[in-house]
């Protein structure tokens, strides 16, 4: 057990060491983890995804003027100023005030004024591990200026500002998926989304099921790179049906035409049609805790990202083998995330959860020479405003 204070105590204080003063509120919100549904958001499809019990933490206090002033526990003695509508405060080497910078950024596209903050940020969502700290900042601060400003934003106007943020402003293509998630997730839940009109249902995760998280330690090279391509592919495919996006593709349309396409682009359209099938079928099953029809749906969605779009690694594979040897059918697992590496999550029951804790423990650094990280999980609210403990 740590004894490490929690994000909330170490935000208030990080605050007061920072600005010589304290903090107003504080304002929280969650990571996620997809269960279901990869690369389907940015083809206006469907994701079946939960907030988690890892929190990025903002201690804010309202400014008078338009600055904003940053500090994060993560990159300590950096701290970060820009104003409000400031044209050209992105800077290419100051990847982390970006997120917050693209959000004021997208407030002043919008049509709104705001006040500055002064802001303390800490985090225990691990960093670039695919539990999206980046959707949990854009929406910690998201809420913070919301509330402090009185701007009156939505849950969803918030998340669609961060998401406008991160692509418009920094230039990084990204679905709605991680932002709604953290803005709108309900505990115990997992969120539906509908990627094209941004609808969402929340679908209970049965009391008897863990949801554990396990990150490879695979080091994700060209990520990006790989994601922008898969982007263009699918659009490409699109276009080859005269469509806006897969979302409104069949997978007859697309099998009838497989023999005078080009054979990667069948390979891409197939996943996302069937992945957007899957993931709409997972909520079913997991609606009514039919746990061999969901490990199916995971397993045939890990698959289809090995085999049809090319996303998954040699070590993720043989985590999520080791995984399925402990829970047959009793638990869903795969890779979640864009790929090439990243974390593997599983959904099985109480009662399992050991053994495959013990087992990748055991089997994944022989089998890998790599060390996994296991986060035993919960599904959690969204974004909110904390009470401040008591100093
Ligand atoms: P992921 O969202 O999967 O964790 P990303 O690469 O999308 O990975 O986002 C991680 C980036 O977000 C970090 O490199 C950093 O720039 C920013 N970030 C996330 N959490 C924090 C934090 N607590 N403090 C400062 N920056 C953060
Ligand atoms: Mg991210």
């Amino acid at each position: 057990m740590s004894l490490m204070p929690n994000p909330t105590q170490r935000a208030t204080k990080l605050f007061v060491q920072t600005f010589g003063t304290k903090a107003d509120n504080l304002y929280l919100a969650p990571g996620r983890v997809n269960l279901i549904g990869e690369h389907t958001d940015y083809n206006d499809g469907f994701v079946l995804a939960c907030a988690i019990n890892f929190h990025t933490v903002i201690a804010a206090r309202r400014r008078d003027d338009n600055i904003f002033r940053a500090t994060s526990e993560a990159y300590p003695d950096d701290i970060k100023e820009w104003c409000f509508g400031e044209e050209g405060c992105m800077d290419p080497q100051d990847t982390w005030a970006n997120y917050l910078k693209g959000f004021t950024h997208a407030v002043a596209m919008a049509g709104v004024e705001s006040q500055g903050m002064d802001i303390a940020i800490v985090s225990d969502v691990p960093l670039e591990a695919g539990l999206s700290s980046s959707a949990a900042l854009e929406i910690a601060f998201g809420t913070a200026m919301n509330d402090l400003n009185q701007l009156q934003f939505s849950s969803l106007a918030i998340a669609q500002l961060a998401q406008r943020g991160e692509t418009q402003f920094m230039g990084r293509l990204c679905g709605m998926m991680d932002q709604m998630v953290s803005a709108l997730g309900e505990q115990d839940s997992a969120l539906l989304i509908d990627c094209l009109d941004l609808d969402d249902e929340a679908v209970h995760i049965g009391d008897d099921l863990s949801l554990i998280i396990i990150d490879s330690s695979v080091q994700r090279r060209g990520l990006d790179d790989e994601i922008d391509l898969r982007q263009q592919q699918c659009q490409q495919a699109a276009d080859f049906f005269g469509l806006d996006a897969l979302r409104h593709l069949r997978l007859q349309q697309l099998n009838d035409a497989k023999d005078i396409m080009e054979p990667v682009l069948y390979r891409r359209a197939r996943h996302v049609i069937t992945e957007n099938q899957r993931t709409q079928s997972a909520a079913r099953a997991l609606e009514q805790n039919n746990m061999p029809r969901l490990s199916q749906l995971m397993a045939e969605s890990h698959a289809s990202m090995k085999d049809d779009f090319d996303m998954s690694a040699p070590q993720i594979d043989t985590l999520v083998k080791i995984v399925q040897q402990v829970v047959g059918n009793q638990g869903g697992v795969r890779m979640t995330g864009r790929g090439l590496g990243g974390s593997v999550v599983v959904l099985t029951s109480h009662e399992l959860s050991d053994a495959v804790v013990s087992a990748v423990e055991q089997q994944y650094p022989q089998q890998t020479g790599l060390e996994a990280k296991i986060y035993l999980c919960s599904a959690s609210n969204g974004a909110k405003r904390i009470n401040q403990p008591a100093s």
